[in-house]
């Protein structure tokens, strides 16, 4: 009961607040038109991973549809269990015939079977979606701090050595950096529960793993997460005005600005340097308050929301420290 009580007070908070937002969106009739009118001609897939149509995330991959469609937007959507999707990363996923089947390894395999064309047709299909899109946006339920299974077999099948990374071409080199990614989930637990001194520890750093090493490694531009916290337990009316902040912040998705993360200038990117930070930048990191990101932490502080917000000064402070 207590529990209940204070996501809904948490929720109803954060309620409100996205309604007054969505108000002041919706008197602005003239800024609609001309987005309509901008954002024609681009694409957005969304990956999404629920098997019931009748959930939350149903209902917000519905939402993001028609937003995007909206604003003149081509909407392709991943309806992962719908599709079946394939979840295990095997010798399954290339055609012909296999370069050692003896010693098989999944990563030379299907880089090779990339460079030729043999990768199966339920790869290469969301491949080419993934290629048409400006903006993808994964929808899916968190489990076991991560994404749900066929999620994560879509990240290992899809997301594939050539195709979408390579030792070359990584972070802020990557294959996808003129394109947009974003996280937007559902929790059972309570927001609370996600800060530095909840029960299950800090959101930024359940994040850093999907954000930095999935999202960020192949180049993506990772906009803040969307999170809808605990959404069993929020009252019908909250969950509805959620939707409708949803709604009014993908009228807005394409101007903002992503979250920060480390330049890869700042490392020696050679086997002999270890790719770590330059001597000459921990040297100045000496005088920074925090680490430059969650994962860079360089036994500081950790920065504040370097995972959930776009704004951190912590990441001003640093680029004046290194400038
Ligand atoms: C294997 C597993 C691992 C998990 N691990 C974690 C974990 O690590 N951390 C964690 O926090 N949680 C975890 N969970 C919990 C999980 O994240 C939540 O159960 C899930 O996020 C709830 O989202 P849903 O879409 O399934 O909710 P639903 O139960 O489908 O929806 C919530 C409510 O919204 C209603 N609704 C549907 N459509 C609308 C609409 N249009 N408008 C308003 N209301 C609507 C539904 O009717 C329902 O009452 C885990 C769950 C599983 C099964």
């Amino acid at each position: 009961m207590l529990l209940t009580q204070g996501v809904t007070k948490g929720c109803i908070r954060a309620a409100s607040a996205a309604v007054r937002h969505v108000n002041s969106w919706s008197s602005t009739t003239w800024v609609s038109c001309s987005r309509t009118h901008i954002m024609a001609g681009r694409t957005a897939l969304i990956v999404y991973a629920h098997q019931s149509p009748t959930s939350f995330n149903s209902a917000a991959c519905k939402v993001a549809v028609e937003a995007l469609q909206e604003q003149g937007c081509k909407v392709l959507v991943s309806d992962l269990y719908a599709m079946n999707f394939e979840a295990s990363a095997t010798a399954k996923d290339i055609t012909g015939d296999l370069k050692n089947p003896q010693d098989f390894k999944y990563g030379e395999e299907t880089l090779e079977a990339w460079q030729e064309g043999r990768l199966s047709e339920d790869i290469t299909a969301e491949q080419r979606k993934v290629e048409e899109a400006e903006l993808i946006i994964f929808q899916f339920p968190l489990y076991w701090f991560s994404v749900p299974a066929i999620l994560k077999g879509w990240i290992d099948r899809v997301l594939s050595q050539g195709f979408a990374f390579s030792l070359e071409k990584m972070y802020d080199n990557g294959i996808f950096k003129d394109k947009k990614a974003m996280l937007s989930f559902t929790t059972g637990a309570m927001e609370c529960m996600f800060l530095p001194d909840g029960i299950n520890g800090d959101i930024n750093v359940t994040l850093w793993p999907l954000q930095n090493g999935v999202l960020h490694f192949c180049g993506f531009q990772v906009l803040e997460p969307q999170i809808f916290w605990s959404i069993a337990h929020t009252p019908p009316a909250v969950r509805t005005a959620l939707l409708v902040a949803w709604r009014a912040r993908l009228n807005g998705i394409w101007e903002e600005k992503p979250l920060s993360f480390a330049s890869s200038a700042l490392f020696d990117l050679s086997f002999q340097g270890g790719f770590r930070l330059t001597p000459e930048v921990k040297e100045k990191l000496n005088a920074a308050p925090h680490g430059i990101t969650t994962g860079h932490h360089i036994g500081k502080p950790l920065p504040p929301n370097n995972q959930t917000q776009a704004d951190t000064e912590n990441a001003k402070t640093i680029s004046d420290i290194l400038t």
